[in-house]
């Protein structure tokens, strides 16, 4: 917007500019080559001759014409202190008057110029808005809170009609609960009749919650490609004002334009700026967000379901909300859109690799599986890095190698190419890794190992053990959490067993493991002395999943001892397996040292390898 400002100004100085040369040299030159000026003398020899046609007097000045004047002037000259001019002009039978011109009033002219420039700017002033409006919104969409002044209360919510979002169910992969949810609103807008003939209501209000990247948004925009009803579309951040009472006044005027456009489906995303509970324990401000709260409840209630209003929200904040916004009739149907499964991730990875030219040999079976826990974003995220290696290594397609190297630069970040670091620093870590591979292998229920890499990355892990699940896993037992912290604290184990020393390297693995074997303690029910008692509440499930306390000082104190217990216990087995396989440790440790990553296979292989082998390597 900034870019427009200056040429509107510029554009006022040019208008000014050409005010004042219209006043003071147009205009004068204008009238100055029609009027000629002469002499008192030679004026009164035409009246003498009887060739003057008609005369003016004015206050100073006499205007004359003469008769056959083929150059159709008018003459100019001062008038004289003359008491005969008007017999001598009788006797020449010339018509006269004389003309009493009121003195301009300088400030009268200046009043009207300024009328005039005030004029220019207000119509100047039309255009920036008009212009700001409809390069602010999507080029998509139009505006419907009018143009120009006195749009204080009016929303901005941008609307889109029909397919104008450009999106549509084939757009968003897996998901499909979620899907069949909003398929059905959409089923009742485009044909209300089938519902109503049955008595059936449509929920007033849908809800889409889940963590960040799932595709909330895009799936609110996929119903409106879909629906073919008006789609209004606002960020709950825009109710969001300085003064108090021009939210509430936008959300009047959101639904006010939605009634009138019904049916229609209004959408606001991230809800929960204006939805937090009202807690009445607020700071200054609290009095606008309340406001306007108060006003979309009201507003809810205010407009019936059968009119075909439909309204979508998301957040990923829901257990925020205010009760009264949940309830049944407002915000009635909740729809969870979670971290896609494997299945999931695979047709996500497939859908936007659509748009990149890729090998037809790709597994994305396998880049599924790798990137358990990503969202439909960052699985969008990996396919676009690994059109970026492929272009970065002169290529023309998408490989398979691109896809696994993406997966590790967005979860562990960039390889450090130059990074300096020491070959014992080096030795260590390979012991570190194929102490976390080792103790994995052995482990029944763990995921099998399927690379490992001593290459440092930029987010900072100098190597990292790469285990990826055979399948969807939705259940965690006892057992597998157990063997994860002991696989967690294995790195730290081989340190101890090879060099009697320890680093800092585990303080990634010492944080994971802490946190898995408290939540083992506090909310799983796994450990021996609690049982099923809930020590801890998650109070933010979609992000990060704080915990906060549930229980005495007292049993604080225990949970603190028994998650001590619990890791202690996991890394003395650890300590123990890798003790029993000391001479496969040397020998897979040094191999790695040596080709910096290996893969799983490589790695099984040499674990599996007859021991009279590896002992004889071990010895070389
Ligand atoms: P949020 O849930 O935070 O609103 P978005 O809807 O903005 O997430 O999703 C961000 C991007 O991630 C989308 O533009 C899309 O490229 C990608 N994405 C997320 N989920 C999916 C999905 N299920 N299918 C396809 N793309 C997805
Ligand atoms: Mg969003
Ligand atoms: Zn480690």
């Amino acid at each position: 917007m900034n870019k427009q400002k200056k040429p509107l100004y510029w554009y006022y100085f040019i208008v000014l500019i050409i005010m004042l040369l219209l006043d003071f040299v147009f205009i004068p030159m204008y009238t100055n080559s029609r009027i000629q000026s002469t002499t008192y003398s030679s004026f009164l020899d035409k009246v003498e001759e009887k060739k003057v046609d008609e005369v003016q007097i004015e206050d100073t000045d006499i205007y004359y014409t003469l008769k056959n004047d083929e150059k159709n002037k008018t003459y100019q000259t001062g008038l004289m202190n003359d008491p005969d001019l008007v017999d001598r002009l009788r006797d020449a039978n010339v018509e006269f008057s004389q003309v009493y011109t009121e003195a301009t009033n300088p400030f009268l002219y200046w009043l009207s110029t300024f009328a005039l420039f005030a004029f220019f700017i207000w119509i100047g002033n039309r255009l920036f808005k008009k212009s700001q409006k409809s390069g602010g919104n999507d080029s998509m969409s139009f505006n419907q809170g009018g143009f120009g002044f006195g749009n204080l209360g009016k929303s901005n919510a941008k609307v889109y009609v029909g397919e104008q979002t450009g999106k549509t169910f084939k757009d968003v992969a897996g998901q499909d609960e979620a899907k069949n949810s909003l398929k059905e609103i959409v089923d009742f807008l485009n044909n209300p009749k089938k519902y109503q003939d049955i008595g059936a209501k449509m929920p007033k209000g849908a809800l889409l919650v889940g963590p960040p990247g799932t595709g909330k948004t895009l799936l609110a925009k996929a119903v409106a490609g879909e629906a073919g009803v008006p789609f209004f579309s606002i960020s709950g951040s825009e109710f969001v004002e300085m003064f108090v009472g021009r939210g509430a006044a936008k959300v009047r005027d959101l639904f006010k334009q939605a009634r009138e456009k019904a049916p229609c489906i209004v959408f606001i995303d991230e809800i929960d700026t204006i939805g937090k509970k009202r807690d009445g324990q607020g700071f200054s401000g609290n009095d606008e967000r309340e406001q306007t709260l108060n006003q979309l409840l009201a507003e809810m209630d205010g407009f019936d379901g059968s009119k075909g209003v439909v309204l979508l929200a998301a957040t990923n904040r829901p257990d925020t909300l205010d009760p009264a916004l949940t309830r049944p009739g407002r915000f009635d149907r909740r729809i969870p859109v979670e971290l896609p499964d494997l299945q999931g991730r695979e047709s996500i990875l497939k859908l936007h690799a659509q748009n990149i030219r890729c090998s037809s040999q790709i597994d994305f079976n396998v880049i599924a599986r790798a990137s358990a826990g990503a969202s439909g974003a960052e699985l969008a995220n990996i396919i676009n890095e690994s059109a970026l290696l492929a272009v970065r290594d002169g290529r023309k397609t998408v490989v398979q190698k691109d896809l696994e190297e993406a997966i590790e630069i967005v979860i562990a970040g960039e390889q450090k190419k130059n990074a300096v670091i020491s070959n014992h620093e080096r030795m260590i870590v390979a012991y570190h890794e194929i102490g976390h591979a080792l103790v994995a292998a052995k482990c029944k229920n763990a995921a099998p190992v399927h690379k490992i890499t001593i290459i440092p990355r930029t987010k900072g892990a100098l190597g990292y053990t790469m285990q990826v699940e055979e399948d969807q896993h939705n259940l965690i037992s006892k057992e597998e959490a157990y063997q994860r912290i002991m696989i967690y604290t294995a790195g730290r184990c081989a340190e101890e067993l090879i060099f009697n020393s320890i680093t800092s390297g585990a303080s990634n693995d010492i944080e994971q493991a802490t946190k898995l074997a408290r939540s083992m303690v506090t909310r799983l029910g796994m450990s021996d002395n609690f049982g099923m008692i809930a020590l801890e509440t998650v109070t933010n499930t979609y992000l990060g999943g704080d915990t906060s306390l549930a229980c005495s000082n007292d049993t604080a104190t225990k949970i603190d001892e028994e998650v001590i217990k619990l890791i202690k216990k996991a890394h003395d087995e650890a300590y123990q397996i890798l003790n029993e396989n000391k001479m496969k440790l040397h020998e897979l440790a040094k191999y790695l040292y040596e080709k910096e990553t290996i893969t799983g296979e490589e790695f099984m292989y040499i674990l599996n390898k007859p021991a009279e082998i590896s002992e004889q390597s071990s010895r070389a």
